[in-house]
């Protein structure tokens, strides 16, 4: 075991403060990561705050991290000490499912795989994040980001890049398809540099026109305020795909009334309560609401490659380690653009 610095809540809803961890030896299969990069996510805050039910303290959050191997188990064969390389939202999973075996690790059918934080290992112990100078992980849940990405805007890829990417690709989103995005965060603008690149139509949907120049900087193509009703009437029947990044409560019918024949509303932000949303809008163009979770390992790179060979990284603000809770403030804010990341030097 290695005892390492890391941020760490000690319980629920308090402030993270500086404090050691311990991290397992590196067996067989495992790769040793000293950690450069962990981003920010809002599903670390809601953890640390017991928003989606008990966690595990102290936590140590971050499932967006890029960094260095600097150290190989035995049987390794993926990676080498010096790689650049990542790990997202999980470390593990059953291998032996039907999803696992096809590549769908985050639908593990054995109770889901094994979170990067916020769960218990094969070891019985909790797995701790991001937040830390370094991370002991099975070579089998660790991906390579390519040389044409830094890695600081790369971190924010293992959670917010995969969460967009997916969806966009199992709903086929690409030339002659018009891809509404629903908010434009550290999420949302991942879906609208991908979408983009991927030759879709580009639309976000906010609430204010507040961010429309970064909007179409970013590459979208037309920019609309939700808060004005206008939008509503004016876009019904337009969208293919809208990918919801917003995890607060929407008037979803009103959304799934922007779609076209077949098109289909993803959700990858999630509020807390149950949704409503009348069946009429759907039944009467044979439309659809679905959600989506990450990605599988192998499709999580395949985004990274994507990304490198497109130059999308996120748009991030580089910060401290001492600086993690006035981030989290400010996230919940929504007062970032558009992604805060750790520089773990700072730790
Ligand atoms: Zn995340
Ligand atoms: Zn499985």
């Amino acid at each position: 075991m290695t005892t390492v610095a890391a941020y760490a809540a000690p319980a629920p809803k308090a402030p993270l403060e500086r404090t050691t961890i311990e991290r397992r030896a590196v067996g067989e299969f495992d790769v040793l990561i000293d950690i450069k990069f962990a981003g920010i996510c809002h599903s670390d805050i809601h953890q640390a705050q017991d928003g989606w039910g008990p966690g595990i303290f102290p936590m140590v959050p971050g499932h967006e991290i890029a960094g260095i191997v600097s150290e190989v188990g035995s049987g390794v064969t993926k990676y080498a000490v010096g790689d650049r390389v990542g790990v997202g939202c999980m470390v593990d999973s059953c291998r032996e499912c039907v999803n696992c075996a096809a590549g769908l690790e985050q639908y593990c059918l054995k109770g889901g795989p094994t979170w990067t934080y916020n769960d218990t290992g094969k070891d019985g112990e909790p797995t701790y994040g991001g937040y830390s100078e370094q991370v002991v992980v099975d070579e089998n849940y660790v991906v390579r980001i390519p040389e044409g990405l830094s890695l600081d805007v790369a971190a924010p890829l293992l959670c917010a890049g995969i969460t967009t990417y997916s969806p966009l690709k199992h709903w086929n989103a690409g030339p002659g398809k018009k891809v509404a995005v629903v908010g434009l965060g550290g999420l949302g603008h991942m879906g609208v540099k991908i979408a983009h690149a991927l030759g879709a139509e580009v639309t976000v949907l906010s609430q204010s026109l507040r961010k429309k120049d970064d909007g179409l900087r970013l590459g979208a193509d037309h920019y609309y305020a939700t808060s004005d009703p206008d939008t509503f009437e004016e876009l019904a029947g337009t969208f293919d795909i809208i990918l919801n990044t917003v995890s607060a409560p929407l008037d979803f019918s009103a959304y799934v009334a922007l779609l076209r024949t077949d098109g289909t509303m993803v959700n990858v932000g999630l509020p807390e309560e149950p949704v409503q949303i009348v069946l009429q809008t759907m039944f009467g163009q044979r439309r659809s609401m679905s959600s989506s979770g990450i990605g599988g390992i192998a499709e999580t790179q395949e985004m990274l490659d994507f990304c490198a060979e497109h130059s999308l990284g996120a748009e991030i603000e580089l910060i401290g380690a001492d600086r993690i809770n006035e981030a989290y403030e400010r996230v919940q804010a929504g007062d970032v653009r558009y992604r805060f990341v750790i520089d773990a030097a700072t730790i």
